[in-house]
């Protein structure tokens, strides 16, 4: 068994050096000593999460449950609470505190351990219905009265998703290098092709690398597009045949077949299966085993109807009953595995002709495609997509391999040029007159390295129901409580459009939106693929030229 205490100690001893080559080497020092079951555990927790990506559970202990469990454990008020947090900044730090100064300690204190930990995780993550949120917190109870101050701080950081020790995606992948003598660029493949360190770095250890391989039902990321800037871009350097497809609207989603299970992710990597059962039967259909790439869009009669409609889709308790009101279609446009054989490897073209070989039906389709080879009929098709109601096009190397979480020329998005950006938000306020009860105007930041800087407030352009859900969830994480005014958790992304970017001192970004707008809520991005400060610098100076 692993100690928590090791872990906790490890992860210290790697956020308080600068130094990345000493980070990694600390880590990888670490991770080698570590049995298997405990190795899994470590590497998941690493990645910010507490279960491995696809897993159909959910650990549902949110900030508003640990304070409250801290609080039961220590006596603390909220105002120490708040003040605690307000000094250290991070509720991991505060949560040493306050376990230091616990009322009652156990009689028998058993030393936490990674594998008993998150067996209690696990359970924890599995209960459904009433007395679910109790049991979660009676499981993080028995914990925090177990744990040591330090183990504490990182049993909470896990909890929350971010383990502040400095050491991003690349690398945790040199430190699993490094522990188990394989060559870094092998594990970042293996990485790529699975999503899952902890999956990696077993391969790692016992020598089997070389053999990783997509793998039905673990989801991986998708690769994604950068922007046209100019619509002869895709022809130069000698003419060549580029693929132009429609840009759809909507969600992003991987399909992963296999027997009978058919299992759709979203970008985030998230089972969001149960939100579309009417999609089961044709997948099925489709062909016996297969990954599959595609955008999920909602349907209003021959055209696409809006993003927004899709939301109602994706919140519904009861999917069937909005799956008639709410019709969507999947439209498929890449293909990364049949069968036992990847193609991820293979161009394109190739990869499309066997897409099209697939059995499609109903309200799976496949996108719209056309190879083109030069300018005029780019902008012919492009023109085409917009009247089949579409955003525009990726424009689509036909020699181009699939390369996962990669973004960069082999694909070329181009939509209208209107600039939006996605912000997360960081306070929420009470709106007037018909928005009274609702925390409906949002202050919202883009990413400046690790932190976050205010851009601009908006209210809101979104529909009741959309308010509503987000004031229940802003009432949940509310970091500190100002009355009409909360700061809350920075956890969501909205995606704003706006007039202009100004020079303004009244925001720590040194900028302001003119006139934003919310075009809608990207549930589908975390805070980390937020626009950044660098973005809205661009947008500024490009203005100017203008
Ligand atoms: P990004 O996905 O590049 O981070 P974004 O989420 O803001 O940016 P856009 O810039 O509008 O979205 O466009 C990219 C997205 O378009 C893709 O992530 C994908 O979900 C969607 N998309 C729609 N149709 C296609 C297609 N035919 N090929 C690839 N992506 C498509």
């Amino acid at each position: 068994m692993a100690r928590w205490a090791e872990f906790a100690a490890t992860l210290d001893a790697v956020s308080r050096t600068p130094s990345k080559r000493e980070k990694v080497t600390l880590l990888a020092a670490y991770l080698r000593r570590l049995p298997e079951d405990a190795l899994r555990v470590a590497c998941t927790y690493l990645t910010g999460r507490v279960l491995p990506p696809g897993d159909p559970d959910k650990l549902q202990i949110g900030w508003s449950t640990l304070v409250e469990v801290l609080q039961e454990l220590s006596g603390a008020t909220d105002r120490e609470v708040s003040e605690l947090y307000l000094r250290w900044g991070d509720l991991g730090d505060a949560a040493a505190e306050l376990v230091a100064r616990r009322r009652t300690v156990p009689l028998f204190r058993e030393p936490l351990t990674l594998e008993a930990t998150h067996a209690q995780l696990r359970r924890a993550a599995a209960v459904r219905g009433k007395g679910a949120a109790e049991f979660r917190a009676a499981v993080l109870r028995a914990l925090l009265e177990q744990a040591q101050p330090m183990e504490a701080k990182y049993l909470v950081r896990v909890l929350t998703g971010d383990l502040r020790i400095g050491l991003k995606e690349g690398l945790l992948q040199e430190a699993v290098a490094e522990a188990f003598s394989a060559r870094p660029a092998a594990v970042r493949r293996a990485d790529l092709l699975c999503s899952d360190l902890a999956e990696v770095a077993c391969q790692a250890r016992r020598g089997e690398l070389a053999a990783s391989s997509l793998r039905y039902f673990r989801p991986f990321r998708f690769m994604l597009a950068g922007t046209l800037a100019d619509p002869a871009e895709p022809f130069r350097g000698g003419s060549q045949e580029v693929l132009a497809e429609d840009k759809y609207d909507g969600v992003r989603v991987q399909v992963h077949r296999l027997g009978d299970r058919v299992t759709l992710y979203s970008r985030t990597l998230d089972d969001v299966t149960d939100s579309f059962p009417e999609l089961r039967q044709p997948l099925l259909q489709l062909g016996p085993a297969y990954i599959a790439d595609g955008e999920l869009v909602a349907w209003a009669g021959q055209q696409p109807a809006p993003f927004q409609r899709l939301q109602q889709r994706l919140r519904r308790l009861d999917p069937l009953e909005v799956a008639e009101q709410v019709p969507v279609v999947l439209f498929l446009f890449d293909l990364l595995r049949v069968e036992g054989q990847d193609l991820v490897d293979l161009p394109l073209v190739e990869r499309r002709q066997r897409l099209e070989s697939l059995g499609f039906s109903g309200p799976v389709r496949l996108a719209n495609a056309r190879p083109v080879r030069d300018v005029a009929s780019l902008r012919e098709a492009f023109q085409a997509a917009r009247e089949r109601g579409n955003e525009g096009l990726v424009v689509k190397r036909l020699d181009a391999p699939y390369r996962p979480g990669r973004r960069g020329g082999l694909w070329l998005k181009w939509k209208e040029p209107l600039a939006t950006l996605d912000v997360v938000v960081v306070g929420a306020e009470y709106g007037h007159g018909k928005r009274a009860g609702w925390l409906s105007d949002y202050t919202f930041a883009v990413r400046d390295g690790d932190r976050l800087r205010v851009v601009g407030k908006a209210y809101s352009g979104l529909q009741d129901a959309e308010i509503a859900q987000l004031t229940e969830f802003f009432l949940r994480h509310t970091v500190r409580d100002f009355g009409h005014f909360k700061a809350v958790e920075p956890k969501v992304v909205l995606e704003v459009a706006f007039d202009a970017v100004t020079r303004s001192d009244r925001h720590d970004s040194g900028y302001a939106l003119r006139f934003p707008r919310i075009v809608r809520v990207r549930a589908d991005k975390t805070p980390q693929e937020a626009s950044t400060l660098e973005e809205v610098e661009a947008l500024y100076r490009q203005q100017r030229q203008g």
